[in-house]
């Protein structure tokens, strides 16, 4: 049986660049939730919790998104020093999906002209924060190319029968088996 940090299980979920669709299919657990709150403590999540800063020891962290900014790239490098399990969570996470649809554009700075000045019917301009709008990245990437993935769980997003069926088996200790079509599909 796995250890866990503490009395419970330490959970949590992140975003990067995606839609947040995997986060709302955690959602949809429904009645488990309930249970799963009374198994595990939620340290930091978007939908659970006001925490800014990614804690230390946590066990299980489920990241949705691909890395598509400075800033997602540097949160994830800090969520995978801080986290025992990390689950590749969604295509977006695993492939890039629709986030790296913008790889074939040529580039952030076209990305940027494209939607901020050629598609802008009124006040045309490129955002310009600096220290407060994160750069876009070269190019979109996939969780695992840049730091290492326990676990994969695949959907777009993921139903919330596959969530259940990772995270029961990894609050048992177990390694979680997806298997067949219905499992293991994306999209
Ligand atoms: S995998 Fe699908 S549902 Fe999840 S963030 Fe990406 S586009 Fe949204």
């Amino acid at each position: 049986m796995t250890r866990f940090s503490g009395a419970k299980p330490r959970l949590a979920t992140v975003w990067l660049s995606g839609c947040s669709g995997c986060h709302m299919s955690f959602l949809d657990l429904d009645e488990w939730l309930i249970e799963l709150a009374n198994q595990v403590e939620i340290v930091y999540s978007p939908i659970a919790s006001d925490q800014k800063i990614f804690p230390e020891a946590v066990d299980i962290t489920l990241v949705e998104g691909a890395v598509a900014t400075t800033d997602n790239l540097d949160l994830l490098k800090i969520v995978r020093a801080r986290s025992r399990t990390l689950i590749s969570f969604g295509d977006c996470a695993i492939s890039g999906n629709v986030t790296a649809l913008r790889n074939a554009s040529g580039g952030p700075q076209a990305v940027l002209q494209r939607a901020y000045l050629e598609l802008a019917e009124n006040t045309a301009q490129l955002p310009h924060a600096p220290g407060l709008i994160p750069d876009l990245l070269e190019t979109v990437r996939p969780v695992h190319e840049l730091v290492p993935v326990e676990v994969y769980l695949p959907g777009c997003p993921p139903s919330a029968q596959r969530i259940r069926l990772v995270l029961e088996a990894l609050l048992q200790g177990k390694s979680p088996r997806l298997e067949g079509r219905d499992q293991i599909r994306l999209g």
